[in-house]
């Protein structure tokens, strides 16, 4: 693959650069010399998550989809799942407040308080929503402001 010099500006194709880069970096002598790697061994780990309520889910789903015509739509694009069989539901839910910030017991509140600290996002928004450098979250108005989205938003 041969890229001319204006289009391996990062400038004006960061892709493409990346993606010119990358080959190179595989035909260099060290990709050459490794012959084998492992891929999807089985392993087992312990971890310690938060407990999610399906109730809660399941209701915020609801009270979403009744607001759009039955539809659950990313609240930063707009976005829907496309009209195709899909297994589950593709949206997911955002905490406004990070699970990791309420106590070790959880928080106890009502469904309607419970729900109005969610908001459904498309899930290329939501891992960029948690992407923040440095750790932590974009709030949903940080993201919009720092993106194109700011007509289409519902927030
Ligand atoms: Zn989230």
């Amino acid at each position: 693959m041969i890229i001319g010099g204006a289009m391996r500006s990062e400038k004006v194709w960061p892709l493409i650069g990346h993606l010119t880069y990358q080959i190179r970096d595989l035909r260099s002598k060290t990709y050459r010399k490794v012959t084998n790697v492992s891929e999807g061994a089985k392993t087992a780990k312990t971890i310690i998550i938060r407990q999610r309520s399906a109730k809660l889910r399941a209701a915020a789903i609801a009270y979403y989809k009744r607001l759009n015509g039955g539809k659950l739509l990313c609240s930063v694009t707009n976005w829907s799942a496309p009209n195709i069989p899909l297994k589950g539901e593709i949206i997911e839910l955002h905490h406004l407040k990070a699970l990791a910030g309420h106590p070790v017991k959880g928080t106890t509140m009502s469904m309607n308080e419970a729900i109005k600290m969610l908001r459904p996002v498309s899930p290329n928004i939501h891992r960029m929503l948690h992407s923040k450098p440095g750790g932590g979250s974009y709030s949903i108005k940080e993201f919009v402001a720092l993106t194109a989205n700011k007509k289409r938003a519902r927030i």
